[in-house]
């Protein structure tokens, strides 16, 4: 059996990894997908302390290398069943078998939100995606629309600049939610914003070729001809067979030692209901539960 067990390899998780390895704990993370979670698909993260510029995949690596120093283990596996509420906690995955350990880390983080438009996820890789950075090299010298007005879409329609032959920023509101640095420099780029819109049909087969818009304020419809729309409207929390924490808008409550309405379960990153969900935050949360779990298990 392990001390801890830490779901997700993101930011949160690594950190929690980090911690409580310092801390003397026999720690696991478990993985499903790539280590670094959405901070590793972030091409140019410039909100880091430390960093001006730092590319997302390099710093969450540098945090990976840090954990496997430390002697952190990695299982990279879906939980297909958690078993949270008695004083082992086990964690069945796919392939791994059921891992055990008297405290587990929730850091699962987020997922994107989808646009829930007929054929959105037909056109998932023939034109439609989530993942700017993945995904954008795909489409040079081809127009491209992002959806959103977050940091992410924000974020995305200027990394996707390097990339296609035109970029619109399609926004359903007249302002921008994105930080205001990046607002600033998003109407001073080559982007497009199309103000008060949005995305009623995407239209092409096999690939998409164009979507129809609709302006909220006037009712009229309009064709944009797009190879690519790279959806960005927000993120929902990755809770999917968590049970037994309180919930708030999806988001798991924790108080400010990470303590989840479980014992012995603690919960760190983007997964967890909070205000602001940078990477700094991330790390933070994490470093607080590693050492919450380390006093809880020094006193069971
Ligand atoms: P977000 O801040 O929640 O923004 C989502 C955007 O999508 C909003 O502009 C929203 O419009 C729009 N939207 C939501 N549902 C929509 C729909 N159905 N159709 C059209 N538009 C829709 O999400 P995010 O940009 O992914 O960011 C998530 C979190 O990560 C935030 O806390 C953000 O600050 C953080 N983040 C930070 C950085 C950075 O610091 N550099 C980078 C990336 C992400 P409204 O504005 O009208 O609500």
């Amino acid at each position: 059996m392990h001390d801890l067990i830490i779901l997700g390899a993101g930011p949160a998780g690594l950190t929690a990894g980090i911690y409580a390895a310092r801390g003397g704990l026999d720690a696991v993370i478990i993985e499903p997908k790539a280590v670094g979670g959405q901070a590793a698909l972030t091409a140019e993260i410039e909100n880091y302390p430390g960093f001006a510029n730092v590319n997302g995949f390099e710093l969450v690596s540098a945090m990976q290398s840090q954990c496997e120093a430390l002697g952190v283990t990695f299982v990279y596996d879906a939980p297909t069943k958690l078993s949270l509420s008695g004083d082992v906690k086990r964690v069945t995955t796919a392939y791994s078998g059921v891992l055990e350990a008297k405290a587990v880390i929730l850091a699962t983080g987020a997922l994107p939100r989808t646009l829930g438009l007929p054929r959105e996820s037909e056109l998932m890789g023939a034109g439609v995606s989530y993942c700017a950075t993945c995904d954008g090299a795909f489409f040079r010298g081809r127009p491209v629309a992002v959806v959103g007005g977050g940091n992410t879409a924000v974020e995305d329609a200027l990394y996707l600049e390097r990339f296609a032959s035109e970029v619109h920023l399609i926004h359903r509101r007249d302002a921008l939610r994105a930080d205001a640095i990046l607002a600033e420099r998003v109407k001073a780029s080559g982007v497009h914003i199309v103000w008060d819109s949005v995305v009623t049909e995407l239209v092409g087969s096999p690939k998409l070729s164009s979507v129809t818009l609709k302006n909220v304020k006037t009712g009229e419809l309009s064709s944009l001809a797009v190879n690519g729309l790279f959806v960005a409207v927000g993120q929902k929390p990755a809770t999917e067979g968590i049970e037994g924490v309180e919930l708030d808008g999806g988001y798991i409550v924790t108080d400010e030692e990470m303590r989840t309405a479980i014992p012995g379960v603690f919960a760190a990153g983007d997964v967890r209901k909070k205000t602001l969900r940078q990477i700094v935050t991330a790390t933070a949360d994490g470093a607080v539960a590693a050492e919450s779990a380390i006093k809880y298990l020094g006193s069971v």
